[in-house]
């Protein structure tokens, strides 16, 4: 089994240039491309559908719904947390189906990334519709005040147990252990950073950004500085770091 894909160019991050936009039945996905040509051939290639889910309220997954509600008619679906400028005709709680016609999809509410994602589990397979959780091209950043580490680990390891196969908003589909990498990977990050901490002393998430992903080529120092403050504000929740003013130190 798998789904109807259209990987349509969208004002996403680097290196990603595109976000996955899911069909099943009369359900699209994330019709995600604000470009008019790329709506036109979203347009084609959806037909005649009754519903529009959306996994979360990112830009670079909501540019075509509008237009695509327009021209089909199509009820939008979204989390009650999610914040769109557009209007939402049901408010999607966890657990809620959605008979497509062609199968149905389960709502996995899974937040951390953003407010409100949603994951969609194709009933009886390990088929899910990730979002933004993981991704096949890039990486998926936490930013802060939205980003929430302890809550986004917690959602990995929901939708691990749950899946076999991950269906991502960005690049080609993923084996679910992918989920088991990304929590080693941001236990492994939550190390380096205590370390930095523990070597320089007290420290903004800047210096330790830049300390820990000097090595890292094309390394975006903002968006790293970002996730170490996210990081840290997990560490900080645990009583692990203290945050003085600009700079952050051990506990
Ligand atoms: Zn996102």
């Amino acid at each position: 089994m798998s789904f109807d894909v259209l990987a349509v160019r969208t004002p996403t991050l680097p290196p990603a240039t595109h976000t996955n936009c899911y069909r099943l039945g009369d359900c699209v996905i994330d019709p995600a491309s604000p470009y008019p040509e790329e709506q036109e051939r979203l347009r084609r290639w959806a037909g005649p559908i009754r519903r529009v889910l959306l996994t979360h309220h990112h830009h670079d997954h909501i540019g075509g719904v509008e237009e695509l509600v327009a021209t089909t008619g199509a009820a939008v679906w979204a989390h009650a947390d999610a914040q769109v400028p557009f209007r939402v005709d049901h408010r999607v709680a966890d657990g809620d189906r959605v008979d497509t016609g062609a199968g149905v999809l389960i709502a996995l509410h899974t937040p951390g990334h953003a407010d409100g994602h949603l994951a969609w589990q194709l009933e009886g397979t390990g088929d899910v519709i990730a979002g933004d959780l993981v991704a096949g091209e890039g990486t998926i950043v936490l930013l802060p005040p939205e980003g929430n580490l302890a809550v986004y680990l917690a959602s990995l390891a929901r939708v691990r147990g749950l899946a076999e196969r991950l269906w991502p908003a960005h690049g080609p589909p993923q084996p679910a252990a992918l989920a088991d990498h990304y929590i080693a990977h941001r236990h492994m990050r939550t190390s380096q950073f205590l370390d930095v901490l523990a070597t320089r002393g007290a420290s903004t998430p800047e210096a330790v950004a830049e300390s820990v992903y000097a090595s890292v080529p094309g390394a975006n120092l903002i968006l790293a500085a970002a996730q170490v403050r996210t990081h840290l504000a997990w560490l900080l929740a645990q009583g692990r770091v203290t945050e003085c003013g600009p700079e952050w130190s051990l506990a």
